[in-house]
């Protein structure tokens, strides 16, 4: 999840990391007070979550309330790299002595997340890398353990930063460091951190990004989560499982208990010359109703004509699988048809594959995930008809 600047300024707030005082408004009326409040000469800043707003005239220098009306009237409603822009930070203006980069971001050729510190801020991060590598130090951390304070200190030094900046930057890579890991990120970011004439090292920009299997355990984050768009993924999210859409033109639906399996499995279906639509990891501790919803979702998809379920019952039950696919099959509206082969072994399995059994379906018992596939595959290859309600000639 990808948070706005003012939602990753208010985590650094949180973490005693100074940001320039600001208000948040959704229409240009609003923006006469929150501008005189903040101190009348304020920044307008779009809240998008593309970058390089700067650039396409989204953040602004105002010095009146009358003229913060005026700029947020014209930004609200832009486009933004497909981005309808909503909502815009008013902040007070920062007198800007130098600009710094400070960011963590995950190096993923090494697996480690990785600190970044540039005294080129202000400036697209990627391109320092590439024109002027020297200015850009760099620090691969622990995925256990935040860095000694003298190593952080190094850093710093080694950015060229000195006395009391030094200090004040070295206190904001720790709330960094602290966010990073505490929110489970995969980047956070500030460009620019703003010296200003007056001393104050503050953070004038926030990228902050957290991996998306990690929100429903952050209270703080949870009251951010968009609802996504696609009825399907709207589904999954109120279920809370994770369905991936893949290839436009798959049209085998892959559920299973745990990405793991998930992934063999659809390795498997590629192998043997299947086309993969879609990837629903079950997790742990499914319900019947959460089975019948992932089932439900992966139908969803139009070009989806078989489906292939590859469950363990370690965590999960057989039976209570099972009655989530009976619950599926019963509830299958006119003429839908549907291909399904159930691989499913473990706890409780006699009681899940007799229900099965009595819906006419073929259960993978003792097989391998390879004969499930074969299994469907033939079956789409031959044009079989699929199960349908009311007929319990399914495959
Ligand atoms: P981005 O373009 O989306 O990264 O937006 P930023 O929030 O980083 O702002 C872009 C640039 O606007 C910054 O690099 C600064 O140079 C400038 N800027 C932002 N806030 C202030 C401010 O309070 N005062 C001044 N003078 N410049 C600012
Ligand atoms: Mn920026």
């Amino acid at each position: 999840m990808y948070l706005y600047e003012y939602q990753g300024k208010e985590l650094f707030a949180g973490q005693g990391l100074p940001v320039p005082r600001g208000e948040l408004v959704t229409a240009p009326a609003a923006a006469r007070e929150a501008a005189a409040r903040i101190g009348n000469k304020v920044v307008v800043k779009a809240q998008v979550k593309a970058g390089g707003r700067g650039k396409a005239g989204l953040v602004r220098l105002v010095d009146t309330p009358e003229e913060a009306v005026a700029a947020v009237a014209q930004i609200i409603g832009a486009n933004h790299k497909g981005e309808i822009v909503r909502q815009v930070l008013l902040e007070e203006q920062l007198d800007v002595e130098r600009e710094y980069y400070l960011g963590i971001t995950l190096d993923y050729s090494r697996g480690l997340p990785v600190l970044l510190v540039s005294n080129r801020g202000g400036m697209d991060i990627e391109e320092v890398a590439r024109n002027n590598p020297g200015a850009l130090v760099r620090l691969t951390l622990d995925v256990g353990a935040p860095p000694p304070l003298y190593q952080l200190t190094e850093v710093c030094l080694r950015t060229g930063l000195r006395g009391k900046v030094l200090l004040q930057a070295r206190d904001m890579l720790q709330c960094l460091i602290n966010i990073f890991y505490r929110f489970e990120a995969v980047t956070v970011e500030v460009n620019p951190a703003v010296l200003c004439r007056d001393g104050r090292l503050i953070a004038a920009d926030a990228k902050v990004i957290i991996d998306d299997a990690a929100i429903g355990r952050h209270q703080e984050l949870a009251r951010w989560a968009v609802e996504p768009e696609e009825p399907c993924r709207q589904k999954a999210h109120k279920y809370h499982l994770g369905y991936i859409d893949l290839n436009p033109d798959g049209d085998i639906g892959i559920i299973a208990g745990g990405a793991g399996l998930c992934l063999a499995t659809m390795d498997r279906v590629i192998e043997m010359g299947g086309r993969p639509a879609s990837f629903l990891d079950l997790g742990g501790g499914i319900t019947a109703e959460q089975m019948q919803a992932a089932l439900e979702i992966t139908l969803m998809k139009p070009g989806v004509k078989g489906i292939i379920v590859n469950v363990f019952g370690g965590i999960n039950n057989c039976y209570i699988m099972a009655q989530g696919i009976a619950a599926f099959l019963e509830n299958l509206t006119d003429g839908r048809q549907v291909r399904l082969v159930v691989k499913m072994r473990g706890h409780s399995q006699e009681e899940g594959w007799s229900l099965l059994e009595r819906y006419g379906l073929t259960v993978i018992k003792d097989g391998t995930t390879e004969q499930a596939v074969r299994h469907l595959l033939g079956q789409l290859a031959a044009g079989e008809r699929g199960w349908e309600h009311g007929h319990t000639i399914g495959i």
